[in-house]
């Protein structure tokens, strides 16, 4: 999606990537590879003006020998923070944007402790690589303990407070070189099993998107950020609890492809590239809606008066984020209508 935002401004993309079968391969060239192999990094960021991401786990170390070879944005030091929820957390503590209660996790005293003091239902997580719910286990209660032990002890922990939001929302923005920022209206995000499943925006709340925007605006600077970044929200009696960021595009701005003036994905290409931000008002109201596991029938799907349907032209598995749809209307309640019709037609495998 970045590089087909890049193709009318003229960016062309060259990918690395750990086999040729991916969506980015599909439309732009793509070196071959592990993610941290020194050699293709080397030449990835010799043939290229600037690096970037969408996926956070990138090591520091393996960024830091490219420095002189390319400019890296967003920064690394960003991805590092990103790829520790102890440490993205300390830094949403230091900047205080509010977070659920949480301690780190290292072996089964430690867990019985952390219960002890924040109490249940409790999420244990793994502080590194989890995503889509994956690395999570929820606590209900003591008997919980040693189960969510043998099946995520081993590496670094974090065990939170289970909150019960009214909503789950996320902002997501853009920061420049020249320190100007930019943000999307707020997304509302309706995730089972940990993975996102719709998201529809704008989520009209003028009181939490100023304070989204705040919080958004701290991170981007204290992070001397450029490019597109995302925080996901909780919703508690009105305050806004911060889960995590992405130093990234973002799922929950999907929408933005046809449901605002620019999309993230020519944001964050914009940024990057040192062109000037782009508007991110929102085109009426859009509902996205995640394929998972196995794509809906395209044909019938099209048949939805302004439906746009994104296949990602990946392997069929379980769970896995296949593709997406957007529908919009100009008023939300219809939109809402739609949405609810769509739904009927997507089955999540
Ligand atoms: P995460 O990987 O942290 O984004 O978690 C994935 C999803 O799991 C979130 O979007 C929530 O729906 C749910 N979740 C994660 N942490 C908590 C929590 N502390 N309380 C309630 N739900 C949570």
């Amino acid at each position: 999606m970045m590089a087909l935002a890049g193709y009318p401004l003229g960016i062309r993309s060259l990918f690395l990537d750990r086999s040729e079968d991916t969506p980015g391969a599909q439309v732009a060239d793509t070196l071959v590879g592990g993610l941290e192999d020194p050699q293709l990094l080397a030449e990835l960021a010799g043939r290229s003006d600037v690096l970037t991401f969408d996926w956070e786990n990138i090591s520091g170390k393996a960024l830091a020998p490219l420095a002189h070879l390319s400019l890296i944005r967003p920064p690394a030091a960003a991805l590092e923070i990103s790829q520790d929820r102890l440490h993205e957390k300390a830094l949403f503590r230091r900047l205080k944007i509010p977070v659920t209660p949480h301690r780190a996790v290292d072996d089964l005293v430690g867990l019985r402790e952390a219960t002890r003091v924040i109490g249940f239902p409790g999420v244990l997580k793994t502080r590194r690589l989890g995503y889509d719910g994956k690395g999570q286990f929820v606590l209900r209660g003591a008997a919980d303990v040693s189960i969510a032990w043998d099946q995520l002890g081993g590496s670094g922990l974090i065990y939170e407070k289970f909150l019960r939001f009214s909503r789950e929302i996320s902002i997501v923005g853009a920061r420049s070189q020249d320190d100007r920022i930019v943000s999307y209206p707020l997304t509302a995000n309706t995730h089972a099993g940990g993975i996102l499943r719709y998201s529809v925006a704008p989520y009209a709340n003028a009181k939490l998107e100023r304070l989204a925007v705040t919080y958004l605006r701290r991170v981007l600077k204290v992070l001397a950020y450029v490019g597109v970044a995302a925080i996901e929200f909780f919703v508690v009696g009105g305050r806004l609890i911060a889960n995590e960021m992405a130093p990234r595009v973002h799922n929950s701005g999907h929408w933005t492809i046809e449901g605002a003036v620019t999309s993230q994905f020519e944001n964050h290409l914009r940024a990057i590239c040192e062109l000037p931000l782009g508007s991110t008002r929102a085109l009426g109201h859009t509902a996205m809606i995640n394929f998972l596991g196995n794509l809906p029938d395209r044909r019938r799907l099209l048949a939805i008066d302004g439906l746009a349907y994104h296949d990602y032209g990946k392997e069929p598995r379980p769970g896995r984020k296949l593709g997406h749809c957007t529908i919009q209307r100009p008023r939300a309640t219809d939109r809402d209508d739609a949405l609810a019709a769509t739904l009927k037609l997507i089955e999540w495998t």
